[in-house]
């Protein structure tokens, strides 16, 4: 989308969520605006000159300042992380992730899903940073059973509520084959994620009743037959409304639309290391989807 378009648009989205507080929505019609970041990998200061075209840009301090912007502006708003918060300056090698938990807990962030870089420490290691964590994290697709402290700590998926709205929201992490040392992720083993998301989302829809149903997932955007990835998960698994994805890095400036038997999922990632933070507008209307937009936000000055 081209800026003057986008600024257009929020300033429509800042319009009509006004008329929505002022309960001039149709009845049974909500809106909702996730801002989203993937693969953020302890990158906790912008990145510096040298970078090509993400010099200058990212770092929590301005991503901080733009999330409470836009909640300042919106309505209803879910701040989502698709994985590998772990890794990548020696941020990390210090402070080994808690900070990272820590300031994002700050930001008010309200879940994020575990990647394979999370693991970089072990599960122990993981554990550790989670006390920072503020957050719920969602997986449903690795077996913990053999890791009950981190079982304890990870839910399998989780209803956020927004008056006239309900929110399913579930996590993905890819295979740990090849990725994770077999003693980083002791304990837990990895599942088919299109069987394990089956249940889960049936059960959002029909136990839980949400309206609308989110997919972190570290899988990945379109690894080209190597494995499951987003563009295949969501040409097989009806039901979910967005995919928030990670892992690839992908950069894509908008969502990306793929048809299924259940309509439509949008897939969305925004690069890496936070120079960019995810915005999607919804407008859902008694369970369905009526209408969703969005745009990678760069995190600048
Ligand atoms: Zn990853």
């Amino acid at each position: 989308m081209q800026r003057r378009h986008f600024l257009a648009s929020l300033g429509a989205a800042a319009a009509t969520s006004r008329l929505s507080l002022h309960g001039e929505d149709a009845p049974g019609t909500a809106r909702l605006t996730l801002l989203h970041t993937n693969d953020t990998h302890s990158r906790i200061e912008p990145f510096g000159a040298g970078n090509g075209a993400i010099s200058g840009k990212g770092g929590m301090a301005r991503r901080a300042t733009l999330v409470k912007q836009l909640r300042a502006q919106l309505g209803n708003v879910l701040l989502l992380d698709a994985g590998d918060v772990f890794q990548g300056t020696p941020y990390f090698n210090r402070y080994k992730g808690l900070l990272d938990y820590k300031l994002m807990s700050m930001m008010g962030y309200d879940a994020s899903t575990l990647g394979n870089h999370d693991f970089d420490n072990g599960v122990e290691g993981l554990l550790a940073a989670m006390a920072e964590a503020k957050f719920p994290f969602v997986s449903c697709n690795l077996d913990m059973k053999g890791a009950p402290s981190l079982a304890q700590r990870v839910q399998p998926w989780i209803v956020k509520e927004f008056p006239g709205l309900k929110v399913g929201i579930t996590g993905v992490c890819v295979n740990f084959k090849g990725l994770v040392a077999p003693k980083g992720h002791a304990g837990v083993i990895w599942l088919n994620p299109l069987e394990s998301l089956k249940p889960v989302v049936k059960l959002l829809r029909e136990q839980e009743k949400v309206d609308m149903v989110v997919l972190l997932s570290h899988l990945g955007h379109d690894l080209k037959g190597s494995g499951w990835d987003d563009l295949t998960l969501a040409r097989q698994l009806p039901g979910v409304d967005v995919i928030i994805g990670g892992h690839s890095h992908t950069f894509l400036e908008e969502p990306v639309r793929v048809k299924n038997e259940g309509g439509e999922t949008l897939i969305f990632q925004v690069g890496f290391g936070g120079v960019s933070l995810g915005r999607i507008d919804f407008t859902v209307s008694r369970g369905v989807v009526k209408a969703a937009s969005g745009a990678s936000l760069s995190v600048t000055n």
